[in-house]
């Protein structure tokens, strides 16, 4: 079975959700091998193991120091080199983009980015892309190279299937390039003790509804421990900081579950959700266009059904 590679995310080895993600979806297409860079390896064993990580590659290059994507493509353009993969997985972040990018022109390879789902089919890998706003799926085939993908976080429901997992030490030595060109991209740090909006299995989202007070949304994301987020709307008027915006211009989340408080569904908005596994709305207008994407609507005033949802959540 052919190896696909998966470059795992991680702070100081402690793995995020999105590399347990890519290793399920690895497992569609292949024996999946983890790419592990930067510093305490053996922290993330165990967690890559339980998702089926075959091999667990790794380079204790100083050059591979967190955030530097040139030496991160090199090493991975290498691996590609010598273990022929069927796909290289790599999570759909700033960063993630800048190594995949890097990394497809160096092996000649297809590149697809922001797919939220990729599939194996007799052979081929298969990756889905919603574009222009939502209005359309796209489903590609890459013929060239080994297909590079970036996977949106929450596009596939983490499932372990733990595997013997072994360190693999790469001989790698950065290119004179790669020491001289530090691009760096800056991870977001989440103050509030809530998860990454981009991350989260959970987005609870307020809009202009709110009039300003996002007390009930933030109570009801912590009762679920969600991600707070919110409408332009909100973020234009100061009641909400702009790394929170949802939309075309904001970030796309694709959350399990997105609950739509006080936002009235603008194309916009709707791009950077609408691939949400389940999407709740709160809206006091039944009319709301929001209410035609829902699976669960709520016709009432936020600030009378946020708390009695918080409470529910509560007592469970
Ligand atoms: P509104 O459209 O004003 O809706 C507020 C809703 O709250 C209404 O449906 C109302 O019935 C409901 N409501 C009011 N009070 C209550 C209450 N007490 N309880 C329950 N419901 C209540 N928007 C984004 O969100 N993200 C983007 O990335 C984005 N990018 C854009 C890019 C461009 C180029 C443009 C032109 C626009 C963009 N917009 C974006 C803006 C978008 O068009 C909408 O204006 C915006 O999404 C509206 O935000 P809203 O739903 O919060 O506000």
């Amino acid at each position: 079975m052919a190896d696909v590679l998966v470059l795992v995310d991680h702070q100081g080895g402690k793995v995020r959700k999105t590399t347990a993600e890519l290793l399920t979806i690895a497992r569609r297409l292949g024996e999946p091998s983890s790419v592990f860079v930067g510093d305490n390896v053996d922290g993330a064993k165990d967690i890559l193991a339980r998702y089926g990580s075959a091999k667990i590659y790794h380079s204790g290059a100083a050059e591979l120091g967190e955030f530097l994507v040139v030496p991160q493509a090199e090493l991975l353009a290498q691996l590609v080199e010598q273990t022929r993969p069927a796909a290289v997985l790599i999570p759909s972040t700033p960063e993630g983009k800048e190594v995949a990018a890097r990394l497809a022109v160096k092996t000649g390879s297809a590149l697809v980015t922001d797919a939220v789902d990729v599939q194996g089919e007799d052979g081929k890998v298969v990756t889905t892309q919603s574009v222009f706003a939502g209005s359309y799926t796209v489903r590609s085939t890459g013929t060239t190279g080994t297909v590079v993908v970036t996977v949106k976080p929450n596009s596939a429901p983490p499932q372990q299937q733990p595997a013997q997992s072994e360190l693999v030490a790469v001989d790698f030595t950065p290119s004179d390039l790669a020491r001289t060109a530090r691009i760096t991209a800056s991870k977001p740090k989440e103050k509030s003790g809530r998860p990454e909006l981009t991350e989260a299995a959970i987005v609870v989202s307020g809009g202009r509804g709110t009039g300003g007070d996002f007390s009930k949304v933030e109570d009801f994301a912590d009762s679920l421990g969600a991600a707070v987020g919110a409408s332009r709307a909100a973020v234009d008027a100061g009641w909400y900081p702009h790394t929170s915006q949802v939309g075309q211009t904001g970030k796309q989340v694709s959350p399990q579950l997105y609950v739509a408080c006080g936002i009235s569904g603008a194309i916009q908005h709707r791009a950077g959700m609408q691939t949400s596994k389940t999407i709740v709305a709160v809206n006091k207008d039944e009319e709301a266009p929001i209410f035609e994407l829902v699976d669960f609507g709520v016709v009432g005033d936020l600030f009378s059904v946020l708390p009695q949802a918080t409470e529910q959540v509560k007592g469970r």
